[in-house]
């Protein structure tokens, strides 16, 4: 079973409107039955979806017949309407196994579809088990987080930010960490991109901003000091209408000046004209933005420029390693000059070593955080200040 599905279909729809799309669609069945044997069925299963299911076949022949297809369907091009179009395909394989049914031979190269696509299109893959378990295990993750967010099984983890000179705790990182009794650990960077893909992200980085607030709030009192909260932000929340005004409200709910929170956007992240509105209000409101995991991305100082930001984060990879030379301290110098000249506060990520935080201090980096530092974990076992000045190599 071949599951063909046109690449960029769509384009031709939205710019040449559906009579052309139409047109379209009947050259490609013309191509597909082209590639057709005797005995062979083609089938428009639906837009510009089609099947073409060979018959007694194995798996090096029916490659070959996605080549075919993949050929048929590019050259020549299409020409419709006084247009022309070069089309192509991915395709997904399967090969139907002993009482196979038709439902799980087409559901197979479906799967094997998608892959084509995420691969890159105008390609075949031919389906393999691992497929179907990777949906599965994303589907179970997916259902997963659903209650997990409901029931307030999602905590939040700190980290200290640290003034390199002083060792005061000047902030507080929260990360969110999630426990599933069936699938133990999950990690921020499994779980965030699920939460995003399927809308989760808003109700959980609402209640991440608001418990943030509300642990930072004890802390503050306990410890008698002003620290700020950092909390990570998706784009997808930045693009709700409603985000600056409700960061706002659970600001003024909890008694603290804006200052005291800052929203880490990761660089490199796609940020439309709404974004940024949201994050320009919530400045306008004295919340601060930093930019995480500055330059890792290829768009460092574009963002620097577009962006309303208040503090730069430099990502781990600029430090020195522990045995290795790889790492050039003149760009984590150059970096960490380029914030001071824009008036940005520096705070680096992932400390590890005491070598590392004694080369940030001597560069004159502002703020640090890392595992040598310290380790996420709960807020009530983070103190006010950390020692940072005996540490030299
Ligand atoms: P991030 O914002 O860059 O957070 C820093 C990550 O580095 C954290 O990973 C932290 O545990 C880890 N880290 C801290 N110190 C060290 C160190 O010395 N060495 C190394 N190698 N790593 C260190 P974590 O907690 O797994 O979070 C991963 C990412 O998930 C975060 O990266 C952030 O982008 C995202 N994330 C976490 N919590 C949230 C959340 O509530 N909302 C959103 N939207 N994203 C979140
Ligand atoms: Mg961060």
């Amino acid at each position: 079973m071949l599951f063909i599905d046109l690449d960029d279909f769509k384009t031709v729809n939205d710019s040449f409107g559906h009579d052309c799309g139409d047109e379209v669609v009947v050259a490609a069945a013309h191509r597909l039955q082209s590639c057709a044997r005797a005995g062979d069925t083609v089938a428009r299963l639906g837009g510009d979806e089609f099947a073409l299911l060979v018959d007694d076949v194995t798996t090096a022949h029916v490659t070959a017949v996605a080549d075919r297809v993949l050929d048929a369907l590019s050259e020549p091009p299409v020409e419709f309407s006084g247009h022309t179009t070069t089309l192509g395909a991915s395709i997904g394989i399967a090969v139907a196994g002993q009482g196979e049914t038709s439902e799980t031979l087409l559901r197979n190269a479906d799967l094997a579809m998608y892959e084509a696509k995420v691969g890159g299109r105008s390609r075949y893959v031919v389906y393999e088990p691992v497929m179907h378990t990777k949906v599965v295990n994303r589907f179970r993750l997916e259902a997963a987080l659903q209650t997990a967010v409901a029931d307030g099984a999602i905590s939040l983890a700190y980290q200290p930010i640290v003034d390199l000179r002083t060792g005061a705790v000047v902030g507080l990182e929260a990360l969110a960490r999630w426990s599933d009794p069936a699938l133990g650990d999950v990690p921020p960077s499994q779980f965030i991109p699920v939460a995003e893909a399927t809308g989760l992200i808003h109700e959980l980085g609402h209640w991440a901003i608001e418990q943030a607030c509300r642990e930072l709030t004890e802390w503050r009192s306990a410890q008698g000091t002003k620290a700020y909260v950092s909390v990570n932000v998706s784009p997808l929340q930045l693009e709700s209408d409603q985000f600056a005004s409700s960061v706002a409200h659970i600001l003024l709910n909890h008694g603290l000046e804006p200052s005291a929170l800052v929203l880490d956007v990761t660089e490199g992240m796609l940020l439309v004209e709404r974004s940024r509105e949201s994050l320009r209000e919530l400045r306008a409101h004295g919340v601060r933005v930093a930019i995480d995991n500055f330059g890792t991305g290829y768009s460092s100082l574009s963002y620097l420029r577009q962006l309303p930001v208040d503090l730069v984060k430099i990502n781990q990879k600029f430090l020195h390693p522990l045995e290795d030379d790889s790492a050039d301290p003149a760009f984590l110098r150059a970096i960490i000059r380029l914030a001071e000249t824009l008036h940005l506060d520096s705070i680096c990520e992932g400390i590890e070593t005491p070598g590392q935080l004694c080369d940030l201090r001597v560069a004159r980096c502002g703020f640090g955080q890392g595992d040598f530092l310290a380790r996420p974990g709960p807020l009530v076992d983070v103190p006010a200040t950390i020692e940072v000045v005996s540490s030299s190599r």
